[in-house]
């Protein structure tokens, strides 16, 4: 990555100065307005994606990709308003999930060539996501909506900006990042418009709970008159168990299985959770509370956890200091982790008896190596199955926690019914999400507090509680608008 940016130092150079003349141009005289319109994950989970105008400028906010839909998988970027895409001045992204930064590149296909404004591991763990997004398309023979030429080409462009410094995006719009706790670098993305006539926040996903690897997201800021709030689990009975709970949840299924001597699978996004469990693990082990085994990591998991170890003032002020001690301490580097390379060793792991765990991509298993060892694995009743992650509508991940005890599974372009009899478990407590209890302490520990609350990432009914609950509670005025929709602020 280093190296890339060095060997295009000169073209760097060129459009930094170009992004600097654009920010301080002559600004236009008359009347200031500021509106935010929805272009992809409004009263759904997928394709994040906000447009901000102002009668000077126009921001996109994410620019996420819907992995459960293969027909509608972009945000909709042929809005009247988003289009031309030359005219946009800058592209903020929260975090580097797919759901927010997989369709990034689509704009550098179609013509952007400005800005992208994103933490130091953003720009990193982005980089690793969507080249990954490409691989596994193209194994499953799908056509991807872009090339590595385009991956490329956004990485060019990037401005990477810490937490807490605050930089001009365009000729009235302030930018500050501010932790959000969900994943490595995640954000709250604070705005600052036309000299302070209007404030807005976008929590981007976020988390609201000291977990193993961050800090709880920030709740303290400058200004603020609008907040654009996730709602994945926001409505009443969304509640989720404490990361404590979570472990002794953990601890039972693995001890379980491996008393069946049967195998343990754990579909996980290879940013986040998969770290989190790999911490949980490894305590589990360290302290003797399970007796250890091979936990296998396929896909992406460890390069994932490399760029955590390369990015610690990202992380717990904890987890930092284990990282910087001796190899004995570091959760990362423990001796039961095994990287599964290539496909000899998988189908070796798939045809050896004794018991093990499996950590693998995807999280919603919609493809990537989980879906080899399910393959395989999902009848044998002495296997199980475990959860630690949202699973979106539409996605196999989905529709299995729904009960379904046979899945058709396409396999080299063929489709296959899978039998499920394996044990299946969800295990809540290890969400990266806030849940709806932590949703509404944020926003009741929020400083200075917003007057307005748009309510999105989530499904119609968990946007729409959570927007009535705020209202109720805090007399604030609430919105969950559905995609292409524009709330005028100011
Ligand atoms: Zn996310
Ligand atoms: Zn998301």
């Amino acid at each position: 990555m280093l190296s890339y940016r060095c060997a295009h130092s000169e073209e760097r150079k060129k459009l930094l100065k170009e992004f600097g003349l654009n920010i301080y141009r002559p600004t236009r005289p008359g009347q200031a307005w500021v509106r935010t319109t929805a272009l992809g994950s409004y009263r759904e989970v997928g394709r994040a994606c906000h447009y901000l105008t102002t009668n000077e400028s126009r921001v996109m906010i994410d620019v996420g990709v819907n992995i459960a839909s293969d027909t509608d998988p972009m945000p909709y970027f042929n809005a009247p308003e988003a289009l031309p895409l030359e005219k946009l001045d800058a592209v903020i992204l929260t975090h580097a999930h797919l759901d927010h930064a997989g369709m990034l590149p689509v704009l550098f296909k179609y013509g952007y060539n400005g800005p992208v404004y994103c933490t130091p591991p953003t720009r990193d763990l982005m980089l690793l996501l969507q080249t990954d997004y490409l691989k596994v398309s193209s194994a499953e023979g799908k056509r991807p909506p872009y090339e590595m030429e385009h991956i490329r080409e956004c990485m060019k462009h990037v401005v990477d900006v810490d937490w807490n410094e605050t930089t001009d995006v365009a000729p009235d719009v302030k930018l500050t990042f501010h932790n959000a706790g969900h994943i490595l670098g995640s954000s709250s993305v604070h705005l600052h418009i036309g000299e302070g006539k209007h404030n807005i926040v976008y929590t981007g996903d976020m988390k609201f709970e000291k977990s193993w690897l961050f800090d709880a997201a920030s709740v303290r800021f400058p200004r603020v008159e609008t907040l654009v709030i996730e709602s994945t689990y926001g409505a009443a009975g969304d509640f989720q168990p404490s990361r404590e709970e979570a472990t002794q949840e953990l601890q039972d299924v693995i001890r379980r299985t491996l008393a069946r001597n049967g195998k343990m699978m754990c579909p996980v996004f290879a940013v986040g959770r998969s770290q989190e469990v790999m911490i949980a693990i490894d305590e589990l082990f360290r302290n003797g509370d399970v007796e250890p085994c091979n936990v296998y990591l396929d896909g992406m998991i460890l390069e994932a956890t490399a760029i955590h170890a390369s990015h610690p003032k990202y992380l717990t002020a904890d987890l930092r200091r284990s990282l910087m001690q001796d190899d004995e301490t570091n959760p990362f580097t423990s001796r039961w982790f095994k990287q599964v390379q290539g496909r000899d060793m998988r189908e070796s792991i798939v045809l050896d008896p004794s018991p093990c765990i499996i950590l693998a991509t995807s999280g919603m298993m919609n493809g990537g190596p989980i879906m080899e060892y399910f393959r395989n694995w999902a009848e044998a009743e002495r296997n199980s199955l475990c959860f630690v992650g949202y699973q979106a509508e539409g996605t196999l991940g989905r529709r299995l926690q729904k009960g379904f005890g046979e899945v058709p599974l396409k396999i080299d372009g063929q489709t296959h019914m899978v039998k499920v009899g394996c044990e299946m478990i969800t295990i809540d407590g290890f969400s990266g999400h806030s849940d709806r209890k932590q949703l509404i302490d944020y926003f009741a520990q929020m400083s200075p507090k917003p007057k307005n609350v748009i309510c999105h990432h989530g499904d119609y009914h968990k946007c729409n509680e959570l927007g009535h609950s705020l209202r109720e509670k805090f007399h604030v005025r609430t919105w969950a608008p559905k995609n292409l929709e524009t709330i005028r602020l100011y």
